[in-house]
């Protein structure tokens, strides 16, 4: 695996390649790596001849301080995996050249009403700077596919629209969870094992929902699956709905939409923890 720091080294490599007609897959990232980030490589892998993985722990999309400060680093351990699953490229991006203006002078982007609505809601701004740093490691890799999570379903959404100039096409992985179906989080280090345990609950209503939902209404679901989740020792739900999966607006009706999501996310002891489930 080759690791670069420098967006004008990886720019040559990546050049190099193209010229051979080589294509090549993206997945962007923000480290302390598991098996949810690899299914996203190894399907990259599976699809293109080069597979760059990018690391950065992206200040502007953090809006609480606090959480970027105890977001994990283990970079030697991230090398480590990225090497035994045969990823061809780690990039490392430094702050200078992702924000060569500086980290308040961040580009705005047109989010519509993805940027304050559920987790932008919650997180104002964290959007924004999604947009910002995913737009500027599109310039730099220039892929043909970049590979993104459907546990950040709204931050799916949220670069479909930030992607028009360069236009990779968009590969969505599915969800990848834990033996008890916590789905796999960078954050979930932070829960300790009672949090730990307990934050499985979270996806059993969920699946609870996709297997048996189709015979209640909406609004009893939510109202059903929000009191259980909070019924869960120091778990808060923060939102839990049902939206339209292509425009991300929110509905009432099983019939008012024929690709549904329900989304929901939840505090663990102060940890977020999202989830969702496709329901179609
Ligand atoms: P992050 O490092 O949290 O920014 O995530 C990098 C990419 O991995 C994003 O596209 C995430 O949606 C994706 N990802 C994170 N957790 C999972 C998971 N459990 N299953 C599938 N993809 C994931």
């Amino acid at each position: 695996m080759i690791l670069l720091q420098h967006a004008a080294d990886l720019k040559k490599l990546l050049d190099t390649k193209r010229q051979a007609n080589l294509t090549i897959g993206f997945v962007p990232t923000m480290g302390a790596l598991h098996q949810g980030h690899l299914s996203l490589i190894n399907r990259s892998k599976s699809e293109n001849s080069i597979t760059v993985c990018s690391i950065y722990v992206n200040p502007t999309q953090f809006n609480d301080p606090k959480d970027l400060e105890k977001y994990p680093r283990p970079i030697e351990h991230d090398i480590e995996i990225l090497s035994a699953a045969h990823c061809d490229v780690l990039f490392l991006p430094l702050t200078e050249e992702v924000y060569p203006g500086g980290l308040n002078k961040l580009k705005h982007y047109e989010l519509g009403h993805l940027e304050n609505f559920l987790e932008g809601a919650s997180r104002p701004g964290h959007f924004n700077g999604v947009a910002n740093v995913v737009d500027r490691l599109l310039q730099f890799v220039q892929p043909d596919r970049l590979y993104l999570g459907q546990k950040d379903f709204q931050q799916v959404k949220v670069i479909e629209k930030v992607v028009t100039g360069l236009k990779p096409a968009i590969v969505m992985c599915p969800i990848v969870r834990e033996a008890d179906g916590l789905a796999m989080s960078s954050r979930n280090v932070r829960l300790n094992e009672v949090q730990r345990k307990n934050a499985a609950g979270i996806s059993h209503q969920l699946f609870f929902i996709r297997d048996h939902g189709k015979e209640f209404p909406l609004a009893e679901l939510k109202q059903q699956a929000v009191e259980r989740i909070n019924s869960i020792p120091e778990a808060q739900v923060d939102y839990l709905e049902f939206c339209d999966a292509e425009k991300f607006t929110l509905i009432n009706n099983w019939k008012d939409a024929p690709k549904i999501v329900c989304v929901t996310s939840v505090l663990v002891g102060g940890v977020r923890l999202l989830d969702n489930m496709l329901l179609y």
